[in-house]
């Protein structure tokens, strides 16, 4: 039986060269083939004219590129969203999007087809959880929106990317790292010195082990209530990892590499969006390297909750600031008309 062809988009450049070695290929095409896959951004085998012809047919018979197509993209009203709906070599389907806000232009990624930890407002915590991504399904979305925007009317770089798709990055902790390594290599996608934001539900072990491993990575964390009973209430996983445990790794991580943490707060009517809330999280995060992220609830089929009003998402933000000296951003809610799977939407500071 054949081996499965390796994807290349797996590989970080030094396992790239090695590949090649083991192939019987000259290592010394390594740089070539790698500019090809990240400055470049070739699609196919067959545009990479200037690898040796004999170079380039034994990579056609050892490896593929795992380029995901794209099933469906959607524009949002306003045009600063772009969502695309990628397919899997298995079928599976994902969410990607491309967002252009105030000169920034990011990349919100996914971890994972599905979700496992149940949010009970998010969309894909309703899906339940289906598979892992590999580290070059993950590096492919990237790639996907990078050569994107090169082929814009008006050319980008990719300049951020926030794994804030589908999943939960750090139940996927390994392949997303292996991943990360490969966006961020200088000679290539150069994602590095803190373009990478990984934003978790709140896994303990994880959280601890990016402060052990000091993985250069903003951290954001969902946080969405302030008690234990209010957080199990709107994310099961909480009852695993519980609050306490879950700001003593919070603390520990700040600790250790001496950087704050974006905290995530879907704002949701009567629910979590009230004077008392915004002061029981001020008590929680004060004192603590923190900023506070507010997401207006994004309406899914499985929730009967609606969004917090304009005015007490800026009072929550005023008391914060003022009671607590906080600083929050409220996401504008753009995109939400193609329902941009995302929670990291613009952002207006206070
Ligand atoms: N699993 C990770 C990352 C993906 S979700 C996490 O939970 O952090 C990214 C952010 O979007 C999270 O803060 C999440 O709570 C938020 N989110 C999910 N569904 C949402 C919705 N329907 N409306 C607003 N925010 C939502
Ligand atoms: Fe998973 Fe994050 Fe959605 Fe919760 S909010 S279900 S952790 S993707």
């Amino acid at each position: 039986m054949r081996a499965t062809p390796v994807n290349l988009y797996d590989l970080t450049r030094e396992e790239l060269r090695l590949q090649l070695v083991r192939w019987d290929v000259n290592p010394f095409h390594a740089a070539l083939l790698w500019n090809y896959l990240y400055l470049q951004l070739v699609g196919s085998f067959e545009e990479m004219t200037e690898l040796p012809a004999r170079v380039r047919s034994r990579l056609k018979a050892e490896s593929c590129l795992g380029v995901l197509p794209t099933a469906l993209e959607t524009d949002s009203n306003d045009g600063f969203t772009r969502k695309y709906l990628l397919t899997l070599g298995d079928g599976a389907r994902i969410e990607t999007v491309l967002m252009r806000f105030t000169g920034r232009v990011t990349a919100c990624i996914s971890s994972q087809v599905g979700c496992a930890m149940g949010c009970v407002f998010c969309a894909t915590g309703q899906m339940g959880y289906t598979r892992h991504l590999t580290p070059g399904e993950i590096v492919a979305q990237a790639v996907h929106v990078a050569r994107a925007l090169r082929t814009a009317r008006e050319p980008h770089r990719l300049r951020n990317v926030v794994l804030m798709g589908m999943g939960e990055p750090l139940h996927n902790y390994d392949a997303v790292m292996h991943a990360v390594d490969i966006l961020r290599d200088e000679a290539g996608l150069a994602l590095g010195a803190g373009r990478i934001t990984l934003s978790t539900v709140g896994v303990v072990p994880g959280i601890r082990r990016l402060a052990r491993e000091q993985r250069p990575l903003h951290l954001a964390v969902s946080l969405h209530a302030a008690t234990q009973a209010g957080r199990a209430a709107l994310v099961p996983a909480a009852k695993k990892w519980r609050l306490d445990e879950l700001m003593a790794a919070c603390r520990d991580y700040s600790t250790a590499t001496g950087r704050r943490i974006f905290y995530e707060w879907t704002l949701i009517e009567g629910q979590n969006d009230s004077a008392d809330q915004a002061r029981a999280v001020g008590r929680l995060l004060q004192g603590l390297p923190a900023q506070v992220n507010l997401i207006p609830l994004n309406p899914t089929s499985g929730y009967a909750g609606t969004p917090t009003r304009t005015e007490a998402a800026r009072q929550f933000q005023h008391i914060l600031k003022s009671e607590f000296k906080i600083p929050s951003s409220v996401r504008q809610r753009r995109g939400i008309d193609i329902a941009a799977g995302c929670g990291q939407l613009a952002s207006t500071q206070s």
